[in-house]
């Protein structure tokens, strides 16, 4: 089929087939597809609204087993710079993100082979006892099957008991490229399989859980593979409608084992308004700034996405690879009504909150985002000595401290 008459199959609303999203992707114009990108979005989002969150990200734990190619954030059992926050810590970060509006962690972390589930349990209902009305975005798919390997039990049963200890939803991290040709080369296929990571979100789904998904792009894989990829999230989608979400990232490259070049911002965009012809099941795309930086960010709104992401306070597993990008709230809402439309404050469920924060009382200005610990704070968690572990590194540590 020509581009042209692929553009009016677009236009029409049809649902585009797998060779024909990459043949958009590859041979229409950039101004093109983001011309149709931004129809859709506007069919689907009729008003001038675009939404933003105020959450935090916070990753309690760099120390991981999975030593994914691609990724600048992990140190191995036994290394020095290796940390787990403590609860206290974690409480702490809680209440510097409600102070700033937000009412949510994006928690995350590395596969730990020295935090049991009965850890997570512990933290989840210790946040839950303090703040009932805090949100637990947290643990990707492949953190979920890395804990039913090690409890030696069923995803849906760590699912059930997560849940049952204060998760709320499940962010869509570690899906990379759901193709195993990729999960092998980016060595994050045995964290998960393209059909294990596609599972846990079923799972979740039926849970009852609404989840995200990502795509991590522009490090191994074929554009053909990008479109399979979005292939598998389109399918789940159609069977569970469990994905709030999809948020493209190129893959960053600064101090991994993989290295290589970033994906440049066309490339970025055309990615993007590629998503938003194809993942016609979709509701929301998220413009993905904390790669791309505020300008590309700003510019997404116009190819196809129709939320600013998160406000965000805290990162370490991009900034780890090389990108520093800040945005505070006064910064996305100023990007977002510069572009032409009104900025609306989210939760993870895309329920509108109301309007900026900053606009009803003063909060602190954030022009940098925080770490996970400051430099050189090595301390150990007085908690963990509860919790059994496995390595003999980390057995040795929690009795010397
Ligand atoms: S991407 Fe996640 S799973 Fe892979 S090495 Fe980094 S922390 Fe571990």
């Amino acid at each position: 089929m020509s581009i042209e008459a692929l553009a009016e199959k677009a236009r029409a609303g049809a649902r585009l087939n797998e060779a024909e999203a990459l043949e958009m992707y590859l041979s229409a114009p950039t101004p093109l597809l983001g011309q149709l990108a931004d129809q859709q979005r506007w069919k689907r989002h009729p008003d001038r609204a675009v939404t933003y969150i105020i959450d935090r990200n916070v990753n309690y734990t760099n120390v991981c087993v999975a030593r994914c190619s691609f990724c600048a954030f992990y140190r191995p059992v036994g290394s020095p710079e290796g940390y787990v926050l403590g609860f206290d810590e974690i409480f702490a970060k809680i209440d510097e993100t409600i102070a700033l509006g937000g009412g949510q962690l994006l928690l995350q972390g590395g596969h730990n082979p020295d935090l049991p589930l009965e850890w997570y349990e512990d933290l989840f209902r210790a946040v839950k006892s303090r703040y009932p009305a805090f949100r637990l975005h947290a643990l990707s798919p492949p953190e979920v099957l890395h804990l039913s390997r090690l409890a030696q039990t069923t995803v849906p049963d760590v699912v059930r008991r997560l849940v049952a200890a204060g998760l709320d939803s499940i962010p869509g991290g570690g899906a990379e490229i759901l193709v195993d040709r990729v999960r092998k080369l980016l060595h994050c296929y045995s964290k998960a399989s393209a059909d294990e990571w596609i599972d846990v979100m079923r799972h979740a789904h039926r849970a009852g859980l609404r989840t995200t998904a990502t795509m991590m792009y522009g490090s191994v894989e074929t554009p053909a593979e990008r479109i399979e990829h979005m292939g598998r999230l389109r399918a789940l989608q159609d069977e569970t409608a469990g994905f709030t979400a999809f948020i493209a990232w190129s893959y960053q490259p600064e101090h991994t084992l993989l290295q290589g070049v970033e994906a440049t911002a066309v490339e970025y965009l055309r990615t993007l308004a590629t998503a938003r012809l194809f993942l016609d099941n979709f509701p929301n795309l998220q413009a993905s700034w904390v790669t791309q930086g505020a300008k590309v960010g700003q510019l997404s709104l116009a190819y196809g996405a129709n939320d600013m992401g998160s406000v965000m306070i805290e990162e370490n597993v991009v900034r780890a690879a090389g990108a520093a990008y800040c945005m505070d709230e006064i910064e996305i809402v100023r990007n977002i009504e510069d572009a032409g439309f009104e900025a609306r404050r989210r939760n993870m469920h895309y329920d509108v909150l109301g309007g900026p924060v900053f606009r009803e009382r003063q909060v602190p200005r954030l022009l940098e985002l925080a770490v996970a610990r400051a430099d050189g704070h090595r301390s150990v968690p007085a908690e963990l000595i509860n919790y059994p572990a496995r390595s003999r590194a980390e057995r040795d540590r929690r009795t010397r401290t």
